[in-house]
């Protein structure tokens, strides 16, 4: 058996001839295994689904109970028969309930990975290395500009801001699946015991991260509307927003607002300035370049796919180090997470 009967890219996305199954499918299909929650690898509209019990929760907050045709949950570590194929989610460390799959078959162990990281999220499981023939990786932020600094260092430069301008409240945009639940743990970690105010578009995922055992303390939801005549102010609090809600109508209801946005691509400073941000926290829930390198090396796989972000460096560096490499080149990932976040964010008023 050759790695193409265990896996192929196709338009729909990565498609298994041995199992009959696609994986994070960009399009409706018959069969899908779904890697994580984010709505650029889980789309509605599928025949069957297996996933993590936490990202089918995900799933159903978001596009509702009736998603898909069927659903099965799949514990980490647990092993299902799908065809020719044996099936085994991992965690992957990216956000709550993300899971690389292994898929073996004929002796040829292959792995997609999703999105991971491999830096400490106490709002998820750690990623687990898995050894592989083939491993089929990410690649957002596959550039040696991005090495991400410890995520508790940057929590410090929030926390030393609000201590500077205790009149002034803090914005801080940030995806709402993953990243924001991530930021309030990493707040209460460094002793924050205050209420953190949340944007209406967060509540409910951060509602749904509680209920599946993640304790995220004091959370108060933002009361008025945008355009309203509540003036929300909240000198001194933290509130957690959409990226796309730093500097517009919604945002100026409150005192003096610092604008801050937690996200790999703060990584470049000119970007950060360049969209209005006063305060840009690096903190991402991807590997970064060098933890790209050292999974990459430590699956001990003989060769590397790319599927999306930064391939053509990540291939590189794969072939200067011996190990066979090539990008995929998938469309239709990294849509709707950090990539378009950062594009979201409105220029400085
Ligand atoms: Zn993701």
């Amino acid at each position: 058996m050759r790695a193409e009967d265990i896996l192929v890219p196709t338009p729909a996305g990565l498609w298994s001839p041995a199992a009959e199954v696609h994986i994070d499918p960009v399009r409706p299909v018959p069969r899908a295994l779904i890697t994580h929650g984010h709505s650029d690898h889980a789309r509605a509209g599928h025949g069957a689904v297996l996933a993590t019990a936490d990202t089918l929760a995900i799933m159903a907050a978001r596009y509702g109970a009736d998603f898909a045709g069927t659903t099965q949950a799949i514990g980490t570590g647990e092993t299902v028969r799908i065809g020719e194929a044996a099936v085994t989610f991992f965690p992957a460390g990216h956000c709550l309930g993300s899971a690389q799959i292994l898929l073996e078959a004929g002796g040829l162990r292959v792995v997609v990975s999703g999105d991971y990281k491999r830096e400490r999220d106490p709002t998820c499981t750690p990623f687990e290395l898995v050894r592989c023939d083939v491993f089929v990786t990410e690649a957002t932020f596959g550039l040696p500009v991005f090495r991400f600094p410890p995520a508790a260092d940057e929590i410090a430069k929030l926390l030393g801001s609000l201590a500077l301008f205790p009149d002034r409240t803090h914005m801080l945009g940030a995806y709402s699946l993953g990243k924001a639940q991530r930021l309030i743990a990493l707040l209460r970690e460094a002793g924050y015991d205050r209420p953190i105010h949340l944007h209406g578009a967060m509540v409910a995922l951060c509602r749904l991260y509680e209920d599946r055992g993640v304790p995220l303390g004091p959370l108060a939801a933002v009361e008025g509307r945008t355009g309203g005549r509540e003036k929300p102010a909240l000198p001194g609090e933290i509130v957690l927003c959409p990226p796309s809600t730093l500097g517009d109508r919604w945002s100026r209801r409150f005192a003096d607002p610092v604008s801050s946005f937690a996200s790999g691509w703060m990584r470049v400073r000119a970007r950060a300035r360049q969209r209005g941000v006063e305060l840009p926290l690096v903190v991402s829930d991807h590997a970064d370049w060098e933890d790209l390198c050292t999974t990459v090396a430590e699956t001990g796989a003989a060769e590397i796919w790319v599927t999306h972000g930064e391939e053509e460096a990540l291939v590189h560096w794969c072939l200067t180090h011996g190990i066979a490499a090539r990008p995929l080149r998938l469309v239709g990932y990294g849509d709707e997470e950090e990539g378009a976040a950062v594009e979201a964010v409105a220029p400085a008023p």
